[in-house]
């Protein structure tokens, strides 16, 4: 070590960069952190945390509609957006300096810039005529939005980094795409009482996910008064006096007041300086890595969604926790991508653990039992809401473990959370029937489904 300025040096202050960083430093390593904006990265700063945010405030509509229901009334009842952005942005610099004070705590050094690697053990920080050694280097400098730049007009359209910072919330705003960012933020908008359109290319949002989700919440969304458009693009965005037209591939044109592209995240490798260091990219663009996080070079890894396995801030977190156990404590890990819990922050919200139905017909080979419900939620008795939940298990017909948990209703990020555990435990849908229901929730049908789907069991 004495060669070199640092043991480790990490690029990226993100969820990954910094678990990584303050674990090793506290191991007694010396390490420094390299961030060119603010520590956090993409979850604190422009991701997880300020969409949640963004989410509550939105939701907070709903819920006067329910407690209408109930005999409140609110007059005069109304949203104001500047107040929000204040609150939201103090509190994000308040956690991004947690971040911060937590790297110092742990006798991380921080270093304010972009680092580009010169060679396999050296980076340099742009701008500042600064250079440092390592040892070993870690890469986790995440993601950043892509959008399809041929398209005309596309210079007129944001994407949710800017989404987050809007000087004044629009009356209209249509948003192209169907993931995870694209139906969160649709719900988002269209909660703060925005005319809201959705536009996918696709034959249904939320590709890869369950049909029956896909199905479930593009119907109630639509309920919520998004407006979505299937199996549609963008030919052109114009900018009029009156706002910008999206002149779309079917002949359709509509006017909005802003345009928001969640087409993607593409890991933020450019201008990095990898080939120097010998770090090579996979076909798909990310750093090519090992099942323990080591690129292509002999010391220098790479964690997070720089790395595009799964892209989800825990998974980063658990990623970094192996590569430290890897590389500093003689423990080599990986991580076990399967039956991660994830959930989809859209209005009702989707939890979803495992395996979608599909995806288990072609892996259980005796086939599949399927356990459906969809109902009216209690809290929407007095409300004449048609708003329904949907709760979905998928069994493997031959070990009757539940291989498979999908829920679209409220709260169902935090109920997906514990079913994780039992699909991750492989409980059987015996035990999971063993386990006496919590009453009156919604989270009981869980542990009471009896009648299987008909036809379920063949194998796909
Ligand atoms: P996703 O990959 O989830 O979705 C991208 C969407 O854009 C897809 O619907 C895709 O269509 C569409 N698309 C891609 N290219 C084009 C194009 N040229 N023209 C029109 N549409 C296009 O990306 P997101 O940006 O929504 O999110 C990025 C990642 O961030 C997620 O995958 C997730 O891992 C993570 N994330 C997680 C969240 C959470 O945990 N709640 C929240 C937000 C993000 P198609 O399906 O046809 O390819």
């Amino acid at each position: 070590m004495a060669d070199y300025d640092y043991d480790l040096f990490v690029i990226g202050a993100g969820s990954g960069g910094v678990r990584a960083a303050r674990l090793t430093a506290l191991g007694g390593k010396k390490v420094a952190v390299a961030e060119e904006y603010r520590v956090g990265g993409t979850c604190v700063i422009r991701g997880c945390v300020p969409k949640k945010f963004m989410v509550m405030a939105s939701e907070v509509s709903h819920a006067l509609e329910i407690a209408e229901g109930y005999g409140w009334s609110f007059d005069n009842a109304k949203f104001d957006w500047p107040t929000f952005l204040e609150a939201k942005d103090v509190e994000i610099a308040r956690l991004s300096g947690i971040y911060a004070a937590n790297l110092g705590k742990a006798g991380v050094e921080l270093v304010h810039g972009r680092a580009v690697l010169k060679d396999a053990h050296t980076v340099e920080i742009i701008g500042k005529n600064q250079t440092f050694t390592a040892e070993k280097i870690l890469i986790a400098t995440g993601g950043r939005p892509w959008k399809p730049e041929s398209l005309p007009g596309i210079e007129h359209a944001i994407t949710s980094e800017e989404a987050f910072h809007l000087p004044q919330l629009p009356k209209r705003i249509l948003i192209a795409g169907g993931g995870y960012i694209a139906v969160e933020f649709a719900g988002i908008f269209a909660g703060l009482g925005v005319e809201t359109t959705l536009i996918y290319r696709g034959p249904n949002i939320l590709r890869g996910f369950d049909d029956d989700v896909r199905a479930h919440l593009a119907g109630e969304i639509e309920k919520r008064g998004i407006k979505v458009v299937l199996g549609c693009q963008h030919e052109k965005i114009e900018k009029t006096a009156t706002g910008l037209v999206n002149h779309l591939e079917n002949g359709m044109k509509l006017e909005t007041d802003v345009v928001m592209f969640a087409t993607g995240r593409i890991p933020h490798v450019k201008d990095l300086g990898l080939e120097a260091a010998g770090v090579e990219l996979n076909d798909e663009g990310a750093i090519k890595v090992d099942p323990y996080s080591k690129t292509t070079a002999d010391n220098i890894w790479a964690i997070g969604d720089v790395t595009d396995r799964m892209n989800l801030t825990p998974v980063a977190i658990r990623e970094a926790v192996a590569f430290h156990q890897t590389v500093y404590r003689d423990n080599p890990q990986h991580f076990d991508y399967e039956a991660v819990a994830t959930a989809v922050f859209s209005q009702p919200p989707v939890g979803v653990v495992g395996l979608s139905e599909s995806e288990a017909r072609r892996s259980c080979s005796a086939g599949v039992d399927v356990y459906v419900t969809r109902f009216r939620p209690m809290k929407y008795a007095f409300t004449g809401s048609e708003e329904r939940v949907l709760m979905k298990l998928v069994v493997d017909a031959q070990s009757q473990r539940v291989v498979g948990v999908h829920i679209v209703g409220p709260d169902s990020p935090e109920m997906i959370q514990l079913a994780a555990i039992a699909v991750k435990a492989g409980l059987t849908k015996a035990q999971w029937d063993a386990t006496c229901a919590v009453h009156p929730t919604m989270a009981e049908e869980l542990v009471t489904l009896k009648e299987k789907q008909s036809g379920a069991t063949s194998a796909g």
